[in-house]
């Protein structure tokens, strides 16, 4: 049984698989990311298994390890790509031009010129700009224009900057045609980690309105929807199961298009394929308090926001923690090691350890496979970037 100061570890993976990561970073220095490239597999896997008529183009930025790439190649996955360094990286693994789609709305159109010179087709779009530079630099390409979410329910939203608002889509549709472009299909992405299924209902209403649109006014007919990421993965605040998101999705997708669905249908996870397949092995530096009366004790690890937490801006991410030690829980404030007072982790959300937990001990951060070594800073204060290791 776990004590009060540990999330049940049951519930983030098998004791037995916590017992080999802890085993296998026994000898490495700390901080480093164990990352389980068989939970990978299983998350492309359940994808698959729920959501079967979906293409799997993965978002690399999300953990953009070699063996993560590889390995999700060779199991039939596609990928979303978002500069030509992660262009570089995926034609020096092997991955064929055709399973690439270039999805960042931010471009420069050399870039552009660069992916359509090393064959990629697939470019997404939500300005006029951005199509005149796609027209010049990849002639006939096809292009999907991307529409403009709240990322409500998200405790990572990605709103704002990316996408356009129906009205322009349809007039960015119709300059595609009219600079060359194929006009190709709609995507959206609903916030990552997004904790409310029912944002993909919004979204897919207004991908309704517009394919309607594209078919009966502008006499096109899309072939393409791209659902985006946002699929979650397992943290402290609860989800529904991936289960309980494709019956929905499915649902909204009936009433979206009855039973004449697009040809093609993509999503772009990220986070939910790599999420839980990393474990965080950090060591404590300190643990200290700040007054005589202070409740809180702080506890500052060799990692923090720069080292690879940054999705704790906000508190908007919150890992499982897992100590070894034993004893009373006792409240503390999690913080990081650089001297910059915006590294802490958590303060409003007050985590425990164990009353006998002493400096130099280790402590165990869960579900941290997504959004964390290709965050961390390379030079702050010195410290290097987080350094993976695939588990052996
Ligand atoms: C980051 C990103 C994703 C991945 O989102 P997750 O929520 O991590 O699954 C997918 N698509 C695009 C365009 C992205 O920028």
């Amino acid at each position: 049984m776990d004590k009060p100061y540990n999330f049940p570890l049951e519930s983030f993976m098998p004791r037995e698989r916590f017992e080999r990561i802890r085993e296998f970073a026994k000898d490495k220095e700390t901080p480093c990311l164990i990352i389980d490239l068989e939970v990978i597999r299983a998350n492309y896997q359940a994808l698959r298994t729920h959501l079967p008529f979906a293409k799997v183009f993965y978002a690399v930025k999300a953990n953009p390890h070699d063996e993560v790439v590889s390995l999700l190649a060779s199991l039939g996955a596609s990928f979303d790509v978002a500069t030509r360094y992660e262009l570089d990286q995926l034609l020096r693994l092997g991955v064929s031009p055709e399973k690439m789609s270039f999805g960042n709305t931010i471009k420069k159109e050399r870039d552009i010129a660069y992916f359509y010179e090393k064959g990629v087709r697939l470019f997404v779009t939500d300005s006029i700009s951005d199509i005149d530079k796609i027209s010049r630099a990849a002639p006939g390409s096809k292009v999907f224009f991307r529409l403009l979410t709240e990322g409500l329910g998200a405790d990572w939203p990605l709103s704002r900057k990316f996408g356009s608002h129906p009205d322009l889509a349809r007039q960015l549709i119709k300059t595609a045609v009219r600079f060359g472009l194929q006009p190709y299909g709609i995507s959206f992405h609903p916030g990552s980690q997004q904790r409310d299924v029912g944002q993909w209902s919004t979204s897919l209403t207004q991908v309704g309105q517009l394919w309607n649109w594209a078919r009966n006014e502008a006499k096109l007919d899309l072939k393409m929807i791209n659902m985006g990421g946002g699929f979650p993965a397992n943290y402290i605040e609860p989800t529904d199961s991936l289960q309980q998101y494709s019956e929905d999705i499915q649902r909204f997708l009936k009433n979206t298009f009855g039973e004449s669905w697009p040809e093609e249908i993509i999503i772009e996870p990220g986070r939910s394929m790599a999420g839980d397949a990393g474990v965080i092995v950090a060591e404590i530096v300190n643990i200290a308090k700040k007054s005589v009366h202070e409740r809180n004790t702080w506890v500052f690890l060799d990692i923090g926001k720069f080292g690879g937490l940054i999705e704790t801006l906000d508190e908007a991410i919150k890992y499982p923690f897992y100590f070894t030690g034993e004893g009373k829980a006792v409240p503390i404030i999690l913080a990081g090691p650089t001297c910059d007072s915006m590294d802490i982790l958590y303060e409003k959300r007050i985590y425990h350890m164990p009353d006998k937990t002493r400096i130099g001990e280790r402590v165990y951060i869960l579900s941290t496979g997504a959004y964390t070594q290709s965050y961390s800073s390379i030079y702050f204060n010195g410290f290097p970037p987080l350094r993976p290791y695939i588990l052996k």
